[in-house]
């Protein structure tokens, strides 16, 4: 059985009340007995929906667009540019990425939004609103578009072009916040208090989408959980969706211990590392400055006590990457075959610092690719000085058929 529970004064709430929080302020969780039926598991399609005895949604009842269990891909040492290990460490070390960019709407937040709007579907919620400054408002646009609830997108005035392009194309109405991505989130709350809030951030329902990514990495190295995790954090969606996951794998009995969770943020936008550096268990607001990775561009992570909590409880860190290493590692990623956005950069960049500063433990690392380089194309050659400025046709010379307008060169 799952129930709803508040984090702060421990009152409980039915599943099906649409509270999203506690009449005292705190956020709330879900309390569920996760089971893990392996030969369940691998007699059903390779989707998030596999794991069906460790949802809190009746996946007979999906809100879905297939969303598939994502690619799992070893990474040769040479390759990206990695530093070649040690004698010793080379058979102890293995590293992955896991292609969270493949997701129906281009980023992992698909696994929070079809597990949440599924929810939302079934206890009848007729409209909703979210913020979000790109991939979770279209996540949760598309998922809402499937089921028929209406939906409005509260986004900061600036997000990427791809992305507001993707969110009204899914038929939500789009309403754009001057000021920064705090004020967003203030006018999404005023609208909260009369409409359903579809929150990645605060919402249950979301988590227990995204711990999905665990279960996955679980069944795909072997029922077995990674030694460490590399994830990129804002608000934490993906880093304590894994967190939750493996927990619930843990009680199960199914793995050993918890992956060392290290959380990367951006050097410009460090409020987590900040926190965890200071031994604190709040996490103070910073101010923000400009990054290339927008998407976890967050000045006041809501869950941060959480997100603390996780990484503490693990063994893991926190830290965070200049720009211009996030800018080297999208480049390296890119150069491997792999279109990234740059957000999902900076936890390549991050593994690289934790490699060289010692933070990673002998054996199997896992790092996600969270959104897909495809909506970021306009902001990318705008801002990485090894692509040209201007592409046009006519720097495709000697293309046939194509008469050049334009001497590039
Ligand atoms: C949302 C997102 C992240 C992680 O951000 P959280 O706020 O920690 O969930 C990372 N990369 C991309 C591309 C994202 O969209
Ligand atoms: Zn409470």
């Amino acid at each position: 059985m799952t129930e709803l529970y508040c984090r702060e004064c421990g009152k409980t709430f039915s599943r099906e009340s649409g509270v999203w929080r506690c009449s005292c302020g705190g956020f709330l969780s879900l309390r569920s007995e996760a089971r893990f039926l392996k030969d369940r598991i691998m007699a059903r399609p390779a989707t998030i929906w596999r794991y069906a005895e460790a949802l809190p949604v009746a996946p007979e009842e999906a809100v879905t667009l297939g969303e598939p269990v994502t690619p799992l891909v070893p990474v040769s040492r040479p390759e990206l540019g990695a530093p070649v290990a040690s004698k010793a460490s080379r058979t102890a070390s293995r590293l992955y990425l896991k292609l969270e960019y493949l997701f129906p709407t281009g980023s992992f937040k698909d696994r929070g939004a079809a597990v949440m709007v599924t929810h939302m579907k079934a206890i009848g919620i007729p409209e909703a609103v979210e913020d979000s400054s790109g991939n979770a408002g279209a996540a949760v646009a598309a998922y809402c578009a499937r089921a028929g609830i209406k939906c409005r997108i509260y986004v900061p005035a600036g997000t990427s072009s791809g992305k507001l392009a993707q969110i009204h194309a899914y038929g939500a109405a789009v309403v754009e916040v001057p000021g920064s991505r705090e004020e967003t989130a203030r006018a999404t709350l005023a609208a909260a208090k009369t409409t359903y809030y579809a929150s990645h951030s605060l919402n249950p329902f979301f988590f227990e989408g995204t711990k999905t990514f665990a279960f996955e990495v679980w069944e795909q190295l072997g029922w077995a959980a990674p030694d460490a995790l590399i994830m990129p954090a804002g608000n934490g969606t993906l880093l304590l969706g894994a967190y939750i996951g493996f927990k619930e794998l843990l009680a199960a009995r199914q793995i050993e211990k918890l992956p060392r969770i290290i959380a990367v943020q951006a050097a410009a936008c460090p409020p987590i590392e900040r926190a965890f550096r200071r031994g604190l268990d709040h996490v103070p607001a910073v101010d923000k400055g400009e990054t290339l990775g927008e998407g976890i561009s967050v000045a006041r992570p809501v869950r941060g006590p959480e997100i603390l909590a996780a990484i503490r409880e693990t063994g893991g860190a926190a830290i965070t990457v200049p720009e211009n290493e996030i800018k080297d590692a999208l480049h390296s990623l890119c150069r491997s075959g792999y279109f990234v956005e740059p957000t999902s950069a900076v936890a390549w960049a991050g593994y690289l610092e934790a490699r060289e500063s010692g933070l990673l433990p002998d054996g199997v690392t896992v790092l996600p690719l969270t959104g897909s380089g495809l909506k970021a194309g306009e902001k990318m050659l705008k801002r990485l000085p090894y692509l040209p400025s201007k592409p046009s046709l006519s720097s495709g010379r000697g293309l046939v058929g194509v008469v050049p307008t334009e001497t590039v060169q």
